[in-house]
């Protein structure tokens, strides 16, 4: 360990009574990795801030993904300092990829950071926070390798309804853009008994929806770390089964497969597992053969389309969303316009497109053929037109038909002044509702009618046409958070939908 000193804060104080406030950047592994700072920042002592407030402790949960994430993350930073120079008892800590990356130089760059901690160790965070106080000085951990599956640590999730579910975490791909093996490392998976285990504990507690979440979660079965538990391609198939046997489970949603070992026993156990959602998110990256070699994908665009061919022949309502890298180094126009050949085939209901940038660290980043920025501009802006009109086409085919609803919360910027209120259809469709004279809270579930379509959302100004309260409302309604015992127990939270970062898969 490193340590670098400056002014710290009267040892004797402790955690208690002290207030904490995360802030999360980057993917749902960060998202998730916050309610477990969250939950251990807690069991600690410590009391989150309230919204507005000035808290004791600010965590940076930061993301290392996108070209520009340092220079933001230490803009954010810099502007604790004054706050820090007036106040020597707030604490400042970051954690995260780019805390994994950056290390102790993190502490030139920051002098006034009190604790800096990798993606390994987030368990480490309350101990470090009380050395740095205790020490007076600042304390940098970073694991080379995961210490204990993030899972067993507490979690204070963000609500009652909905929640993420690790069944891994690491990845053994090696995609050139992605900076994700060097800083998550390879991947870890899970013993099924426990993720069930947890998933069980959570619907005990009301939730409805979990989302199994890894970086490359179907290739689930592979990466045991425990040596009793067989290794099986078909694990992952088999967990999403029995998903289906818990009762009161309603929707089993899982993020980020990849492609390349997408195998029909998994569209076949989604397909007849009433639970499971048919939706599928599955990044394509490039439409491009040579530009997938390229990316070190060892998919092609015929075998992706197979893929979504044998989805909707075996869900035909399936929505398939997907991630889309444009102008990846040495991408020729001949190689854009495959990507829109296949995304014109695919017929996405939704893409997340991101413009190449180099990511230091990675290998793409030292590639031949950068393209110029208004090249990728350029293809970018008709990437976003091709597939906004693809997404419109395929949500308007939807007026007039029934949907049911999860309802969430805060997810429709307009939804003050038009009175309505949003939730997610069972294929994880945006949807704004109006509630009528039936009062409606987050966590329940109704059916209503589709009236209209944007891009991005559906409209349904329809009635109600049917109503359940769910223990889930009754939860959200009185504020409850379940929280996890720091024994593998779960804790409840609504998985906030997160653009994906362009490294998942
Ligand atoms: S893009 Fe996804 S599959 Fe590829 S290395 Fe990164 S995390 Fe792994």
């Amino acid at each position: 360990m490193l340590t670098q000193g400056h002014d710290a804060d009267d040892p004797s104080r402790s955690a208690a009574g002290r207030t904490y406030q995360v802030r999360t950047y980057g993917c749902q592994m960060n998202v998730h990795d916050s309610e477990r700072l969250a939950g251990l920042l807690e069991a600690a002592g410590y009391r989150r801030a309230a919204e507005g407030a000035d808290a004791d402790v600010v965590v940076f949960n930061t993301c290392a993904v996108r070209e520009n994430a340092d220079n933001k993350l230490y803009g954010n930073i810099s502007h604790l300092a004054p706050r820090k120079q007036s106040d020597p008892d707030m604490q400042i800590a970051v954690g995260g990829c780019l805390a994994q990356k950056d290390r102790e130089n993190l502490l030139k760059k920051a002098p006034w950071v009190d604790v800096v901690f990798g993606t390994h160790n987030i368990g480490s965070l309350p101990a470090l926070l009380e050395r740095a106080r205790h020490n007076r000085e600042a304390q940098v951990e970073i694991a080379e390798s995961l210490r204990e599956f993030p899972s067993t640590l507490p979690a204070a999730r963000e609500s009652a309804y909905a929640a993420w579910v690790s069944i891994s975490v690491g990845c053994n791909n090696t995609c050139t853009f992605c900076i994700v093996p060097a800083l998550r490392g390879r991947e870890v998976d899970r013993r099924p008994a426990d993720i069930l285990a947890e998933v069980r504990s959570l619907v005990d507690q009301g939730v409805l929806e979990v989302t199994l979440l890894g970086q490359n979660v179907n290739a689930y079965g592979v990466s045991f770390a425990d040596e009793d538990v067989p290794r099986d391609r078909g694990a992952f198939a088999a967990l999403l089964r029995s998903c289906g046997d818990i009762d009161g489970l309603e929707r089993v949603r899982f993020t980020s497969p990849h492609p390349a070992e997408f195998t029909d026993d998994v569209i076949e156990a989604m397909a007849q597992t009433p639970n499971v959602c048919p939706a599928l998110h599955m990044p394509l990256q490039s439409g491009s053969d040579r530009v997938l070699r390229a990316m070190r994908r060892s998919y092609r665009a015929e075998k992706y389309l197979g893929i979504i061919d044998r989805v909707r022949a075996a869900m035909p309502n399936a929505a398939i969303t997907t991630d889309i890298i444009v102008g990846f180094p040495g991408e020729t126009d001949a190689d854009f316009e495959a990507t829109l050949d296949v995304v014109r085939a695919a017929r996405f209901s939704a893409a997340f497109t991101f413009q190449y940038s180099k990511r230091p660290g990675t290998p793409a980043a030292e590639l031949d053929g950068q393209l110029p920025k208004e090249v990728v501009q350029e293809r970018y802006l008709r990437l976003l037109e091709v597939q906004e009109q693809i997404s419109w086409e395929e949500n308007a085919a939807l007026i007039g038909t029934q949907v049911e609803l999860l309802v969430a919360t805060g997810e429709g910027r307009k939804d003050a002044s038009t009175a309505r209120m949003s939730g997610r259809a069972r294929d994880g469709r945006l949807v704004h509702f109006t509630p009528g004279d039936t009062e409606v809270r987050p966590g329940d579930v109704l059916t209503t009618t589709v009236t209209g379509a944007a891009p991005h959302h559906l409209i349904a100004d329809a009635p109600v046409l049917d109503y359940r309260r769910t223990r889930a409302g009754d939860a959200h309604a009185a504020g409850q958070r379940p929280r996890t015992t720091g024994l593998g127990l779960p804790t409840v939270g609504r998985p906030v939908t997160v653009e994906p970062t362009g490294c998942g898969q």
